[in-house]
């Protein structure tokens, strides 16, 4: 028997590639290679599904990050507040926008920033906090948005695993003051290359936000601060369009394999599933399981095969080897 693919994007590709070659070709008799009609459309499109003011497409989710940073002014002295618990690059923008990272501990059960620890290490130099909305999960938007409210700091989320998450009704993305995506080709909506997306409410926030990533410029040749070069690929933008559509579709195929993983793994060894908040729409990034002696020695996630084209059957064998593993 084959083992279970723990990502088999051929599957995702196969399902959009027929469409894709038209749009592709189109882009290319077009010339159409920077900010064209495909970038335009996926911004309105991508800001439309999550009820946001605008969109921005940028080169990668690092990217949107940083460039979201420049845009709300962080600059040497600044202090940002970033979950212990995160992909590299949550801390690593911070600094390349020239900020200082200071880092606070997670809720055990969610593995996302805890609202009370990111208060207590509120100070003087503090500018703002990252919430990162891991494994699909979103962060306690309603804890840690009164705190930035009360502290006058300003909320960024990073969304860079959590395509189409709801809080509560709201999607992640439209919870605080501007939003980072990543369209790795791993992540909830990928495209086939590199790309990622800042997204906000407020519209003069975004104009900064696209000036940030276009070289400082208001107009052509019209440069009003230093920004940088960072824009989404016309390529893909066409993938990106073609797989916004069933994004939606395709978390519910995932949260339904994390029921699958769930019952299939539930009292199996040292095991513990993630829990899930009734009111919240988990969009299961990837479905993790903590291990509680390998948290001790500095903190371990199994993480299981998760995307949408993934068949019941080979979720059903991936349970069945992590059970054979137990003993159990
Ligand atoms: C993937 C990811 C990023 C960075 O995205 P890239 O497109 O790889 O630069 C940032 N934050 C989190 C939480 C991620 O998972």
């Amino acid at each position: 028997m084959n083992p279970v693919p723990y990502l088999d994007l051929s599957r995702a590709r196969r399902r959009v590639e027929p469409e894709l070659h038209v749009r592709w070709q189109k882009i290319l008799d077009g010339n159409a290679f920077i900010l064209g009609p495909e970038v335009k459309e996926f911004e309105a499109a991508f800001a439309a599904f999550l009820g946001a003011t605008a969109a921005v497409g940028v080169a990668n989710g690092t990217d949107a990050l940083t460039v979201a940073l420049r845009a709300l002014g962080v600059g040497p002295g600044d202090e940002v507040i970033v979950p212990a618990f995160s992909f590299f690059a949550t801390a690593e923008a911070v600094v390349l926008a020239g900020g200082t990272p200071v880092f606070a501990d997670i809720e055990p059960d969610t593995y996302n920033l805890d609202p009370a620890d990111a208060g207590a290490r509120v100070g003087a130099r503090t500018v703002g906090v990252i919430g990162v909305h891991l494994y699909g999960r979103p962060f306690d938007a309603e804890r840690l948005g009164a705190l930035c409210r009360q502290r006058g700091l300003w909320l960024v989320e990073d969304a860079a695993q959590a395509h189409g998450a709801r809080f509560g009704s709201r999607r992640v993305g439209t919870l605080g003051d501007l939003a980072a995506w990543s369209f790795y080709p791993t992540k909830n909506l990928g495209c086939f290359g590199d790309g990622g997306a800042v997204t906000g409410m407020d519209a003069e926030r975004m104009a900064k936000v696209f000036r940030v990533a276009n070289h400082g410029q208001t107009e052509r040749y019209h440069h009003v601060e230093i920004g940088t070069n960072s824009r989404l690929d016309s390529l893909q933008a066409a993938v990106l369009n073609l797989r916004l559509r069933t994004l939606d579709q395709d978390n519910a195929r995932r949260r339904a394999l994390a029921e699958v993983y769930r019952a299939g793994l539930a009292g199996v060894g040292d095991l513990r599933l993630p829990p899930d908040r009734p009111d919240d729409e988990c969009v299961y990034h990837a479905a993790q399981a903590p291990l509680p002696h390998a948290e001790r020695a500095g903190g371990e996630v199994l993480c299981l095969p998760m995307f949408a084209e993934l068949e019941t059957a080979e979720a059903e064998r991936a349970v069945e080897a992590v059970r054979a593993f137990y003993g159990a």
